[in-house]
């Protein structure tokens, strides 16, 4: 499909570009994202890296530690006030960073809360959920999704379910990762404290208190992709998430984007993740499983600060 804008555009470097850092602010970022199909103003409310989780696939550099202070309110706030002020008024199309966007993707799709770290650690993540909200009503930008993305280890706190009702009535949805089918595979990728059966818990909680779009990544570890036996698994786990009532929204296969700090972990090319994509809706046909490849080359060196694949 030469002429899906999604595609067309992936090259452009504000696309390519994932930096989780836009000049001066400490918190609020733009990024053009195919995934999202148009802008997504980042919330990156770990700048102290902090997470529960330490993925081999990891790209978030840990060596450099980060500030470790609680979010300043008021900063947050005058940052995603301002970064919504200039997209909306359509002014961030003459940045040079964005001139050459085609105009299929000129649009505010989200606001998400996507970071160098876990964004549900904070104990007052509600606040900081309400906040994006507040402004994004301010705004009027009523169609933009509100996003959190999480490794769904603390779905079952006090502080992450007070956000669900604001997310609720906000266009709210949460992306959860899961990355395997078995507690073998998940311990080796993700490498957490957090039990697998506590992720999935949480996750087959949320699904059925509001959208979730599931996200995971496949690749290769010590030279393997995820073989037969776990591909089922995590089939069957979504299988259960639909029986238990949960709402999964669409499901998002991607591979490693840029070289992680692991050497063990290899990208796993387009083919195979549409072949694994097969078998998913094969198996759950009611599902929206979308694959987001890596147009079949090479994954760029990690730039150091970034996380999940949000592009
Ligand atoms: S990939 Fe995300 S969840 Fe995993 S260690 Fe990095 S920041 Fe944490």
């Amino acid at each position: 499909m030469p002429d899906d804008p999604k595609i067309n555009a992936a090259n452009l470097p504000a696309i390519r570009d994932h930096s989780r850092l836009w000049r001066q602010n400490r918190y609020v970022y733009p990024v053009v994202s195919r995934r999202a199909y148009g802008v997504s103003i980042g919330v990156n409310v770990n700048p102290s890296k902090a997470c529960t989780f330490n993925c081999v696939y990891c790209q978030v550099n840990r060596r450099v530690k980060g500030p470790a202070e609680p979010v300043d309110l008021g900063v947050l706030i005058r940052e995603l006030n301002e970064m919504l002020e200039w997209a909306a008024s359509g002014d961030i199309w003459s940045d040079p960073h964005f001139a050459e966007v085609p105009s299929e993707l000129r649009r505010i799709h989200d606001i998400a809360f996507s970071g160098d770290g876990e964004p549900t650690v904070h104990r007052n993540f509600a606040d900081l959920v309400q906040i994006a909200a507040d402004v994004r009503r301010h705004h009027r930008l009523d169609r933009a999704w509100l996003v959190v993305i999480s490794n769904a280890s603390r779905f079952h706190t006090q502080s992450f379910r007070r956000t669900v009702p604001i997310l609720r009535a906000n266009n709210g949805i949460v992306w959860a990762k899961l990355d395997a089918g078995s507690a073998a595979l998940f311990n080796r990728i993700n490498r957490t404290t957090t039990s697998f059966k506590r992720i999935l818990e949480n996750i087959e909680w949320l699904t059925r208190e509001m959208a979730v779009i599931i996200q995971t990544c496949l690749f290769r570890l010590d030279g393997t992709g995820p073989d037969d036996t776990e591909i089922e698994l995590y089939i069957a786990r979504l299988r259960r998430m639909l029986d238990l009532g949960g709402w999964i929204a669409g499901v998002q296969l991607y591979s490693i984007a840029r070289s992680p700090a692991e050497s063990n972990v290899a990208w796993l090319p387009d083919a195979e993740l549409t072949t694994i994509a097969t078998r998913i809706r094969d198996a759950l046909p009611e599902l929206n499983v979308e694959v987001y490849g890596g147009a079949d080359v090479p994954p760029q060196e990690s730039g150091g600060t970034t996380r999940e694949q949000r592009n």
